[in-house]
């Protein structure tokens, strides 16, 4: 795949992801606000029809009270037009039997007129009293808290509304006539609060209003999208597995470029020492050319060398492939550090005097065995003298020092220091990482791929020992090896 296509799935993803994401909040914030109006509209429903029961109420005890007062009041003038409507009812009987069918309905509607007086009467009386008398009783009477209470709770049950709620009944200029237990004002602002007029027909002058907050409305209203949790829950889980499947893309991508570039690099590298030894046996073979003993010792050197060469590059490709293993299978057995030592640096010498500098070798260990595979062990050492030539500075001759040393608890010291470019601190942390490289313009020359240090540590923690390093820029870096002594 095309660095550009991750790239663009990663961009076509990212939007998908906050399409979803804004889809889901808008979603959840729409079934909010909805909930929210529905919860109102089911409060303003139950408070009306608790005031109109209220009202329904006072005018029944109106009725009930007023009424046998009001009806002994009425029923004198009524006696009189009910005895005359008798009076009536009896000539009417008499005359019943010969009187025309038209007359006997004529005087049926009069008894019902009278009948209708009467009962307006009487209401008007009612309704007199309630104009007059209601508004002047005190609200407590009106509407007494239990009552309200009780048809405040009937009502948001019947309206579905079933959570604690509290209320009070304030008058025109705020002031509460009386609340409930749980009433705080503290609460009540930071609730919505909902209000309606008791006895709205009554004078604006002596309104009182019933107010209403219910204290755990949000956690009511929130448990209503729970169910949106999950789907919360799975985008976000997608949204790591992209996210670790775009780094892990990145990553294989990364790997196939450096590969890619490892095997030209290789191929190339492989050329040279071929050919030249292809060209020393044809010389060996050419019977024209003298082979005096001087020129057979140095066919043989550049054969020699040639090969040398030839098995540090496949030791290239082999430490390079085991990156891709988890685990290394390592042939351990008990090897001198010093001699091993001292015969990578006898095989280095050339090299590094080839480029005019010098390596010493202090190995002061008295015990210096360890159990290591000794070909893991060589490559690492060689790694590091290998480098110190790569990041020699060019203005001083390379002095390079490799020490053994005893260190307490029976473990063995083995240090590679250099005099060459040094590295910057903030680099420091990273240069054991896999495929870092310092990006410091100052040697461009110098082939890498960042895997020399990686497979140092990797090895060196798998021989059972710690590598660390000291650096200073311009002045030289030292690598510190521990490994632990056979003995230990
Ligand atoms: P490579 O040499 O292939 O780039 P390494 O893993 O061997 O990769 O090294 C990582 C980086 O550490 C190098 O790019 C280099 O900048 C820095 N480095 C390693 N050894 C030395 C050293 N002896 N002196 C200065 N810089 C070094």
């Amino acid at each position: 795949m095309k660095k550009s296509t991750i790239w663009f799935l990663t961009i076509i993803m990212a939007l998908t992801f906050i399409g979803l994401l804004y889809v889901q909040i808008s979603y959840m914030k729409n079934m909010i606000s909805m909930r929210d109006d529905q919860f109102a509209e089911g409060v303003k429903r139950s408070l009306y029809t608790v005031t109109t029961s209220l009202e329904q109420d006072e005018a029944k005890h109106f009725l009930e009270a007023d009424l046998s007062q009001i009806e002994t009041a009425l029923l004198p003038n009524f006696q009189i037009d009910a005895s005359e409507s008798k009076k009536l009812d009896n000539s009417f009987n008499e005359r019943a039997g010969n009187l025309a069918p038209a007359s006997r309905y004529k005087s049926m509607q009069e008894v019902l007129r009278n009948q209708y007086i009467y009962q307006r009467g009487l209401l008007n009386e009612v309704i007199l009293n309630i104009l007059s008398e209601a508004r002047n009783r005190p609200i407590r009477e009106r509407a007494d808290s239990a009552t309200v209470a009780l048809y405040l709770k009937t009502e948001f049950e019947n309206n579905g509304l079933n959570l604690p709620f509290e209320f009070a009944v304030v008058n025109r200029n705020g002031a509460t006539v009386y609340k409930s237990a749980g009433y705080s004002v503290d609460e009540l602002s930071s609730n919505d609060s909902y209000v309606q007029t008791l006895f709205p027909n009554d004078n604006q002058a002596h309104n009182n209003y019933l107010r209403v907050y219910f204290p755990e409305k949000t956690g009511y209203i929130h448990s209503s999208i729970k169910f949106m949790i999950p789907s919360f829950l799975f985008t976000f889980i997608l949204l790591l597995t992209f996210l670790y499947t775009i780094v892990v893309a990145f990553r294989q991508k990364k790997l196939t470029e450096m590969k890619n570039d490892f095997i030209n690099n290789m191929t190339h590298e492989f050329k040279t020492p071929i050919s030249s030894i292809s060209l020393a046996a044809q010389m060996l073979d050419d019977s024209s050319v003298r082979k005096s003993p001087a020129m057979l010792q140095h066919i043989s050197t550049v054969i020699n060398d040639e090969t040398k060469r030839l098995r540090f590059q496949v030791e290239k490709v082999l430490q390079m492939s085991l990156f891709d293993r988890q685990k290394t299978t390592l042939r351990l057995q008990d090897i001198d550090a010093n001699i091993a030592i001292y015969n990578i640096i006898h095989t280095f010498k050339l090299k590094v005097e080839k480029y005019g500098g010098s390596i010493e070798a202090v190995l002061d260990a008295e015990e210096a065995e360890i159990n290591v595979d000794e070909m893991h062990f060589t490559n690492v050492i060689f790694n590091l003298l290998d480098n110190a030539v790569k990041y020699r500075r060019d203005d001083v001759p390379l002095k390079l020092v490799v020490t053994t040393e005893d260190i307490p608890d029976h473990n063995l010291r083995i240090t590679v220091a250099d005099n060459g470019i040094g590295i910057r601190k903030e680099d420091l942390k990273k240069i054991f990482e896999k495929f870092f490289r310092v990006s410091t313009g100052n040697r461009h020359d110098v082939k890498g791929f960042g895997l020399g240090l990686a497979y140092v540590h990797k090895m060196v923690h798998e021989l059972g020992g710690e590598i660390s390093v000291e650096s200073e820029l311009n002045i030289g870096t030292k690598f510190i090896i521990i490994l632990p002594l056979t003995k230990n």
